[in-house]
């Protein structure tokens, strides 16, 4: 389906964005990798990528907080690989504390990395999208982009503010043969989450079973997490001529959380 098509999906190194990525050289598109992790994994992780679905697999490490290091990846994915036809921005961390002990520190990470980012992503895919007549740009938003919970201040916010950023750039590439959604998963049982079990069962004074069963999915209805692979045969829907007309959308996946 995205035969000739090069997606780049940030954080791709774990969790969601490494799903993401699996599916898109599995659609037959080369794929840039992006996110920090061991360097010897993430080689294997591409030598299997390019073997199994016959695609080619790049890799950049830059770190996301940093706009010139985004500046180099968003250069490098446009001589090695012509530019991003898909954009996936996915690269998020968590911090969970009560906003009067929330460190400065973290907040700044997380309005760089969940948000800014993004921005700056977005900003130097655009113009090579507009020339082809065509791009997809997809946000791993969370059910957090719609509805807030207490403690996550900075990724609430950060979110919200990437619900903003995908209605804006959807009206801006409507004509031009780009669409930008946002994904809105529930819980996804990844290292994300498990970090955040941990941080919860701090900042609650409960053990991490009691986080699992009376915070996590108690607020998902199914009672059951999200996988990532889910999320990633969204993405491959968003990028399928299906999908042409969906633009601007915050999608869903949340067992229904949202709809209470
Ligand atoms: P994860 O911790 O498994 O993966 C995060 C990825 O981001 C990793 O590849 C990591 O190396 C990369 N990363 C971290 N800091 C970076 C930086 N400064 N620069 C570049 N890369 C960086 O997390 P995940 O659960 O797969 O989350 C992926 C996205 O999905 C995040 O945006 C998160 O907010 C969102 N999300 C997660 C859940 C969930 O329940 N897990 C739910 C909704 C939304």
């Amino acid at each position: 389906m995205l035969s000739g098509k090069t997606a780049l999906v940030t954080g791709s190194t774990s969790g969601i964005g490494k799903a993401i990525a699996t599916r898109f050289a599995q659609d037959g598109a080369n794929v840039v990798l992006n996110g920090f992790g061991d360097k010897d994994e993430i080689q294997a992780f591409r030598e299997e990528l390019a073997a199994e679905c016959g695609v080619k697999v790049g890799y950049s490490g830059a770190d996301l907080t940093d706009a010139a290091a985004i500046q180099d990846m968003m250069d490098y994915v446009g001589t090695d690989f012509s530019g991003a036809d898909v954009l996936v921005n996915n690269a998020g961390v968590q911090h969970v504390a009560p906003i009067e002990e929330f460190p400065v520190a973290k907040w700044d990470l997380i309005i760089g990395l969940n948000l800014t980012s993004s921005f700056h992503t977005i900003r130097l895919a655009m113009p090579g999208m507009k020339e082809k007549g065509w791009g997809r740009i997809i946000q791993t938003a969370s059910a957090h982009a719609l509805v807030a919970s207490p403690f996550k201040v900075a990724y609430v916010a950060a979110k919200h503010g990437i619900a903003g950023l995908t209605k804006t750039v959807a009206l801006e590439g409507a004509e031009h043969g780009v669409r930008c959604n946002a994904i809105c998963p529930g819980y996804v049982h990844t290292p994300l989450v498990d970090a955040q079990i941990a941080d919860t069962a701090k900042a609650r004074g409960i053990t991490e079973e009691e986080v699992i069963r009376d915070v996590i999915l108690a607020a998902q209805p199914t009672k059951e997490f999200v996988t990532a692979e889910q999320v990633a045969a969204m993405a491959s829907f968003l990028c399928s001529p299906a999908a042409a007309q969906i633009n601007g959308a915050l999608m869903q996946m949340d067992g229904g959380w949202v709809a209470q």
